[in-house]
């Protein structure tokens, strides 16, 4: 670890769902806004070595980062608000860390010894979160913990953090996320699990420096002056954290709380600027304030849980913010559209996005789904399992290939127009062995794609094992579906575009994971820019 480099703990207590991604991201963003280096870095508590692996079900949308780590959507949220890359560093699990120490005692090197959890756990627990620390690239790093207090599978790490606030040369603080809820019979917001939380902590001997404390209605000072006195806080370190209409908002209330100015008193650390957020605002002021809306249709199989698409909406409302226009996204289940009730389900939308995703299930939806657009000129952006099956739709209905399907869902298909790629054949594992991470692609000049992206040489990330069979690419360009952007190292197709149509691109890639609340992606805004054109 560099000398200098200063770390913020973030737990949670009460209950889940609070939001400590976006409380640590809007520190962050403040710390960051006056000067400072800062990253965040996210430990999770379950024992899957990564997220790779989860439903979406589970814990929503598996974020990718440029170096290929399958992350939680905290990680997201994290590159959003800060405008910097995370990486494999920035998110950990129990899994990951069990999988190393077990790796080291089979080689010996424990030699002989016992291994526990205390010490060889909590230690590269310990290990893995001054990593970041150690590049000396960052003055702070806020490292949130998953999970709440007083979880058996959190032990583990906040028993490292109560080592590390006791170890000479590591400067840190613990900042705690609670809830104060408001009992409508009585008419009282309530102090109790609060103070019952930070015992928790303390009963781990980690007595938390700064409190956050999420509430519904404003917090008055008899609020916080209890809380202050029941849990051994100074009064201004008792941060109110109250519901935000957009969680964009919550950086500038972090900012009326003076969160990032208790966190620097605390860490020792000068002030430096005063945070400048006038390029935050102003996307603010362009989000609040919309000239005109657009209803985009997003096609999905897991839109029961909203979160499994993070990025996407996100992405949607960067880039709607971008050109002041506001997105009314309509969640549509690819299980529930077919040619039949297409027009009904898909009629009065003025753009549609199929998403990505894995399997048979509701897959012929989504190609119901693209057909539709293709027919009806209604704009389109197919991402990953999205642009599959707008190349099976053309192969289909097009090109009069009745059978063609992606191999992943028809092994026997006799028209394999997307299939799997040659480097993944031999693969067995399932966890951390698609095509990941940032990988170039050419785009060819007069095509939608270079309209938004204004240059031929991109980079993007991936999260695949499937491909365009490049068999049939010479069939597909002749008939009008051009294939626009190309991977120049290995020729595979990363985006098509239908010429007989105002707006139709399909792309391998995930162009959501780059888009940030500053660099919205300019798929997404000429995406958008054409479903407003038709209305
Ligand atoms: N299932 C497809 C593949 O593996 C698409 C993946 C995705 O949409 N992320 O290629």
């Amino acid at each position: 670890m560099s000398a200098s480099t200063k770390y913020v703990f973030v737990t949670g207590g009460v209950t889940s769902s609070l939001g400590k991604g976006i409380i640590a991201a809007s520190l962050a963003k403040l710390l960051q806004a006056r000067g400072y280096r800062v990253t965040i870095q996210k430990l999770d508590p379950y024992i899957n070595v990564d997220p790779g692996t989860l439903n979406p079900y589970e814990h929503g949308e598996c974020f990718v980062t440029e170096d290929g780590a399958e992350t939680d959507l905290d990680l997201g949220h994290y590159e959003r608000f800060l405008n910097v890359n995370t990486s494999q560093a920035n998110n950990v699990t129990t899994g990951r860390i069990y999988q190393s120490v077990i790796n080291k005692e089979r080689e010996g090197a424990f030699l002989g010894k016992t291994v526990q959890v205390i010490p060889h756990i909590t230690d590269e627990i310990k290990r893995r979160i001054k990593l970041l620390g150690n590049t000396g690239n960052y003055d702070i790093v806020i490292t949130e913990i998953g999970g709440t207090v007083g979880d058996i599978e959190s032990l583990p790490y906040i028993e490292a953090v109560r080592q590390l606030k006791w170890e000479p040369n590591f400067d840190c603080i613990v900042l705690h996320l609670t809830l104060v809820p408001f009992l409508a019979t009585s008419g009282e917001l309530k102090t109790k699990p609060t103070q019952h939380s930070v015992k928790s902590l303390l009963e781990s001997g980690v007595q938390p420096d700064i409190l956050a404390l999420r509430t519904e209605y404003k917090l008055t000072d008899g609020v916080k002056e209890k809380v202050a006195l029941f849990c051994n806080i100074a009064p201004n370190a008792v941060i109110q954290a109250i519901d935000a209409e957009t969680i964009y908002e919550v950086p500038l209330l972090m900012k009326e709380e003076k969160l990032d100015q208790v966190v620097l008193e605390k860490l020792d650390m000068a002030p430096k600027l005063e945070p400048s957020l006038d390029a935050w605002n102003g996307f603010l002021t362009n989000l609040k304030n919309p000239k005109t809306t657009v209803k985009i249709g997003l096609i999905g199989k897991y839109i029961e849980l909203k979160d499994s698409y993070k990025s996407i909406a996100e992405a949607l409302i960067h880039a709607g913010a971008s050109i002041e226009t506001k997105v009314e996204l309509d969640w549509i289940h690819s299980e529930s559209i077919n040619n039949g009730n297409a027009q009904e389900k898909l009629g009065r939308l003025n753009g549609i996005l199929v998403a990505p995703g894995f399997g048979e299930r509701g897959i012929e939806g989504k190609i119901a789904t693209v057909k539709f657009s293709r027919e009806n000129n209604i704009p389109f952006l197919g991402i990953c399992l999205g642009m599959q099956c707008a190349v099976i739709e053309y192969a289909r209905n097009v090109l009069g290939h009745n059978d063609a399907h992606s191999t992943e869902m028809e092994p026997g298909t006799t028209t394999p127009v997307i299939y799997l790629m040659k480097d993944q054949e031999n693969i067995s594992d399932k966890g951390g062995t698609m095509r990941l991470g940032a990988y170039p692609c050419k785009v060819t000049n007069d095509s939608l794609a270079f309209k938004a992206y204004q240059k031929n040489e991109i980079t993007e990330r991936h999260r695949h094992r499937y491909e365009f069979n490049n068999t049939y690419r010479a069939e597909f360009e002749a008939a009008g579906m051009k294939t626009s952007g190309v991977n120049p190292n290995n020729d595979l197709v990363e985006i098509v575009e239908n010429t007989d149509h105002p707006w139709f691109v399909g792309v391998q890639f995930h162009p959501e994971y780059k888009s940030t609340v500053l660099t919205p992606h300019p798929l997404f805004t000429d995406f958008l820019k054409a479903s407003g054109l038709n209305k």
